[in-house]
Formats: structure tokens, C-alpha cells, sequence
């Protein structure tokens, strides 16, 4: 049940959305040392991505948003919520489901010579444990998958 579920779900988030979408879906960073309510302006900028994808591919309902967000990207999926909630009315995607994808985080560890996991931004090494690794991913937030009408 649960396992068809799934399947179905997979096959609509895969299947109708155009892959120009996709390469149209802006990277948001967050600028460092913001730390409130920077997820109103990550809110717009969604809508802007998804009303240019709507006026440029010429869907005009979104069922399902997928947001791919960096385990770095210090964004708060509930504060992000609310804020899409409120942002995405009237638009078409009102009332869209949203879900939220988080990616892992990495960082250069130059004593390591080599990438590691890095689950905060000032973890040290996981290796040596030297600070002041130079992130490398997980720090953004992109609009990955549209499902549309
Ligand atoms: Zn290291």
C-alpha cells in the first residue's frame, strides 16, 4: 500500500515535469550572517521561479513543489512553510503540496586534502579535525521538481 504509494508519487513528480523547469529553477543562497526571517525572501523568490516557469512553458495550476534545501543553507523548513503558504496565494501554485528534500553538506578540509561531510557549517574535520573548512555544498536552496497541470 504504502510501497505503491510511493511508486505513484515518484512516477508524477518524474513523469510531466518538463525539464526546462528544471534548468530554469534559480539557486537561492543565503548570504552569510543573516540570521531571521530571511525565509519571506527565499519565499518570493520561489513564486518568481515558478511564475516564470508557468508564463514561459505555459502551465497555469502546480499540484507539487519540490524544494531541494542544503543541510548548511541554515533555512528553517517550518518558518519556509509558512512563508510559502502565505506568498503562494493567488499564485498558481495555491495550495500546491510542498515538500522538502535536504541535501547533504560538504566541506574542503585543506589539511585532509580531500571533501568530508560537514553537517554544520563550523564543524571541524570529521577526519583530523581541523576548522575552518571551506564549504562546498549544502549551503543553497533550489526549486527542484514542479508537478503541473
Ligand atoms: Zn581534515
Amino acid at each position: 500500500m504504502t510501497q505503491a504509494l510511493t511508486q505513484a508519487l515518484t512516477q508524477a513528480l518524474t513523469q510531466p515535469t518538463p525539464a526546462s523547469v528544471t534548468t530554469a529553477a534559480a539557486t537561492l543562497a543565503r548570504p552569510p550572517g543573516q540570521t531571521r526571517m530571511h525565509e519571506m525572501s527565499l519565499a518570493e523568490n520561489v513564486r518568481e521561479i515558478i511564475e516564470d516557469a508557468a508564463s514561459a512553458q505555459g502551465f497555469r495550476h502546480v499540484r507539487r513543489v519540490v524544494l531541494e534545501i542544503g543541510e548548511l543553507a541554515a533555512v528553517e523548513t517550518d518558518a519556509l512553510q509558512f512563508c510559502l503558504d502565505v506568498v503562494l496565494e493567488g499564485s498558481v501554485a495555491e495550495g500546491a503540496a510542498l515538500e522538502f528534500v535536504t541535501t547533504p553538506g560538504a566541506g574542503w578540509c585543506a589539511i585532509c586534502a580531500q571533501t568530508v561531510a560537514l553537517h554544520e557549517r563550523y564543524d571541524p574535520c570529521p577526519h583530523c579535525g581541523a576548522y575552518g573548512l571551506e564549504v562546498r555544498a549544502g549551503a543553497q536552496m533550489r526549486v527542484s521538481a514542479l508537478e503541473v497541470d
